[in-house]
C-alpha cells in the first residue's frame, strides 16, 4: 500500500488549498476517521435531530470544526424498533432518510465506498460518509440481501450485536458461549462478502466467530469499536491474542470511547483512559493496526470528551507521545490501508 504516496498527496492538496486561498474552513487538517458511530438512527428517531447540525455527540459540524475526514455512519438495526418493525424494513427506513440527510449536505459531505474516494473527497475539501450496517440480522436466510445492500452503498457489516442471529453468535461472560464460532450459513456470508467486497467486522461478535472470521476470511477485517480486555474485562474487549491475531492477518481495530469498556465499572470516559487502550492496543497489535471507531450517538455519555469536539483533546495528548506520521496512521492512515487491502 503506498503509504508515503499518501501522505504527500494530502500535504500537496493542503498546500494546494491555500495557495489558491479558500476560506479558513477549507484550511482545516482532515484527519479524523472514525470507524463507528450510530447518529444515523438517532436522526431517524427523532424530528430535531439532522446529521449537520445535531444535538449530540456527533454532527457534520462538530466534524467540520474538529479535524473530521470521514466517518463510517451505521445504519444500527436497534431491538426498539424490531419489536414493531422486520430489521430489513428498519435498514431501509433509516437509509432513506440517510440519503434524504446526504442530499441537503452536498456542500460538505459526499459518500464514499473506497479508500480512494475518501482520499479524493479529502483531497476535494468534502467530508465522506462511509454505509455501514449494524447487526447482521437483516440478512435472515436471505444471502442475496448482501447484494442488494451492496448496490446500495453499504460497504461494510458488524455482522452480530448483541444476539444470536443466521450468522454466529454475541461475544459472552460464558466461556462455552464465547467459543460458539459462526454457523454453517454464517461461513458461507464470510465467503459472499469476500466476493462481493464487503468488509466483515467482528466487534460485538463471540471469541469462536472472532477466531473463524480469522481463519476462513481470504481477506483482512476490522474490529470497528472494541478495546482491550486486559484493561478493562468486559465480554466486548478483545484478548491480547485477538490483538495479536489483528495484526497479523492485517486487520485494524478501533478504539471505542463508551467507559465501560474503557475502565471497570466507570460511567465516565475519560482522555487517560482512551489514551491507555491506544497504547496498549498499538503495543499489541501494532502501530499499522489500530484506529478509533467512538461509537458516538450509540453510548450513553461521551464522558470528558462531552462530545466530537473532544478529539481535539486526544489528538493534543496523542502529540505528546507519538511522531506526526504515526499520528496519522492512527487516525486515518491505518484504515484506509485495510479498506484498501479489502476493497480497493
Ligand atoms: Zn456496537
Amino acid at each position: 500500500m503506498p503509504l508515503a504516496r499518501t501522505l504527500l498527496y494530502i500535504s500537496h492538496i493542503q498546500r494546494n488549498i491555500i495557495e489558491e486561498g479558500h476560506i479558513d474552513m477549507d484550511t482545516r487538517e482532515m484527519k479524523l476517521l472514525d470507524m463507528h458511530c450510530d447518529t444515523l438512527i438517532e436522526c431517524w428517531r427523532h424530528d430535531d435531530r439532522t446529521m449537520r447540525h445535531g444535538p449530540g455527540h456527533l454532527s457534520l459540524d462538530l466534524m467540520l470544526q474538529n479535524h473530521g475526514m470521514a466517518q463510517f455512519f451505521a445504519i444500527y438495526l436497534s431491538r426498539i424498533e424490531m419489536q414493531t418493525m422486520e430489521p430489513y424494513e428498519i435498514f431501509q427506513k433509516v437509509y432513506d432518510n440517510y440519503r434524504m440527510e446526504m442530499s441537503r449536505n452536498t456542500d460538505v459531505i459526499r459518500s464514499a465506498f473506497s479508500a480512494e474516494d475518501i482520499e479524493k473527497n479529502a483531497s476535494e475539501g468534502f467530508l465522506s460518509a462511509f454505509l455501514t450496517i449494524e447487526d447482521g440480522v437483516f440478512i435472515g436466510d436471505h444471502m442475496e440481501r448482501l447484494r442488494e445492500v451492496y448496490d446500495k452503498g453499504v460497504r461494510l457489516i458488524t455482522l452480530i450485536w448483541g444476539f444470536p442471529n443466521t450468522v454466529g453468535y454475541p461475544c459472552s461472560d460464558d466461556p462455552e458461549e464465547n467459543a460458539r464460532g459462526l454457523t454453517e450459513f454464517g461461513m458461507q456470508v464470510i465467503e459472499e462478502m469476500n466476493r462481493i467486497g464487503l468488509i466483515i467486522d467482528v466487534s460485538h461478535m463471540s471469541e469462536g466467530g472472532f477466531y473463524d472470521v480469522a481463519k476462513y476470511s481470504k481477506k483482512p477485517f476490522m474490529a470497528t469499536h472494541s478495546c482491550a480486555k486486559a484493561l478493562c474485562g468486559h465480554k466486548r474487549n478483545l484478548t491480547d491474542d485477538q490483538l495479536r491475531v489483528i495484526g497479523e492477518t492485517g486487520s485494524v481495530v478501533g478504539v471505542n470511547f463508551e467507559s465501560s469498556f474503557l475502565k471497570d465499572g466507570s460511567s465516565y470516559a475519560t482522555v487517560e483512559q482512551i489514551m491507555r487502550h491506544l497504547d496498549y492496543m498499538v503495543n499489541k497489535a501494532g502501530i499499522d493496526h489500530v484506529g478509533f471507531g467512538s461509537d458516538f450517538d450509540g453510548i450513553d455519555s461521551a464522558g470528558e470528551l462531552k462530545d466530537y469536539s473532544g478529539y481535539s483533546r486526544v489528538l493534543a495528548e496523542m502529540e505528546k507521545k507519538y511522531t506526526d506520521d504515526e499520528i496519522d496512521k492512527l487516525t486515518h492512515l491505518n484504515v484506509l490501508a485495510t479498506m484498501r487491502s479489502i476493497i480497493g
